[in-house]
């Protein structure tokens, strides 16, 4: 009887996998391609300073609909494109997409605002990368300060001594550089003492555990990486009682549904328009002191 049940969870485990190994094919061979067809596109969700509720900059999220498939997460589908080679043209296109895009709004009278592009591991890794980013700066004539990049703690922690070289690297170019899903890794905040960045973003699920116990781990996070000079962003603000909590915690940026989802291009700027004429500048920038 043991030995039955045994064999057939195997046979699940198995068809499991199956299935798993063809749906990836499916979005692979999808996916190839994708770039070229112009299934596409980047969406902005805003950053805002919790201080003054300015927008300051954007992060860039990628979305792909496909004739075939659909809408398919990135969650989805960029796992996929790292597993089969494909994240480095994937990747290419994001990073000069919203280059470009950052560019045509500080030309269109927001001159202040900056763009947050994901990067991959497998992007970081590469001998090529810094080159590749100031490349595609150059490209669009847009100033390094416009541009952070988001890497994950995995990405950062595999090789340490490496990426503190090409952090080094970047940084010189005026590039910032943001831990991303911080706490979800390696959840040490002993490594921020010597990694060469400039901001720290804490996961959404520190955000959301903020109302149960996790008020205390938040404000740890916040005056540890303010001690190490390092600006702080949360992500996933849903309620105004996280806004406010992350307020009197003095984090400095936030986003999440509660200001705006992600958005195209021309809802973006309208936002930063109108949301940026209803309040005021930081008190930093506006007055010596204040
Ligand atoms: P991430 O970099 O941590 O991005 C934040 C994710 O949280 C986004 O999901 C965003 O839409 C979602 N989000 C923002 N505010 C809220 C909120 O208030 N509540 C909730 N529930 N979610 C919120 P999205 O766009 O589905 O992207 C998922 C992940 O896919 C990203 O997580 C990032 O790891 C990856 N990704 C997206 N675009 C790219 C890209 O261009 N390159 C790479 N390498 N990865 C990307
Ligand atoms: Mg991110
Ligand atoms: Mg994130
Ligand atoms: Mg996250």
């Amino acid at each position: 009887e043991a030995k039955r049940r045994g064999r057939n969870g195997m046979q699940f485990y198995n068809q499991q996998i199956e299935q798993q190994t063809a749906e990836i094919h499916r979005i692979e061979v999808q996916l190839r391609g994708a770039v070229e067809r112009g299934e596409l596109s980047v969406h902005f969700q805003p950053l805002v300073s919790l201080a003054s509720r300015q927008v300051r900059s954007a992060e860039a999220l990628l979305r792909w609909t496909s004739p075939v498939l659909g809408i398919v997460s990135p969650a989805t589908f960029i796992p996929v494109a790292e597993q089969r080679g494909l994240i480095h043209a994937v990747g290419s296109w994001v990073l000069d997409t919203a280059v470009d895009q950052v560019r045509q709004w500080r030309a269109a009278g927001q001159p202040d605002l900056g763009v947050s592009v994901n990067v991959s591991p497998l992007q970081f890794e590469r001998d090529d990368f810094v080159a590749q980013v100031q490349a595609t700066l150059q490209r669009h004539s847009l100033a390094g300060s416009a541009l952070t990049l988001e890497l994950t703690e995995g990405s950062l922690l595999s090789d340490f001594a490496a990426s503190n070289i090409k952090l080094r690297e970047l940084r010189a170019l005026g590039i910032q550089v943001a831990v991303d899903d911080f706490g979800t890794g390696y959840s040490s905040l002993a490594y921020l003492r010597t990694l060469q960045v400039d901001i720290v973003k804490i996961d959404r699920s520190f955000i959301w555990a903020m109302q149960d116990d996790g008020l205390t781990f938040v404000e740890a996070i916040v005056r540890i990486a303010h001690h190490l000079k390092l600006r702080i962003v949360a992500e996933g603000i849903e309620t105004p009682e996280q806004c406010c909590s992350l307020q009197t915690l003095s984090c400095d940026l936030g986003q999440g549904y509660l200001f705006s989802k992600p958005l195209p291009s021309a809802e973006f700027l309208a936002f930063v328009q109108e949301t940026n004429r209803a309040t005021q500048p930081d008190a930093a920038h506006a007055l010596p002191h204040g």
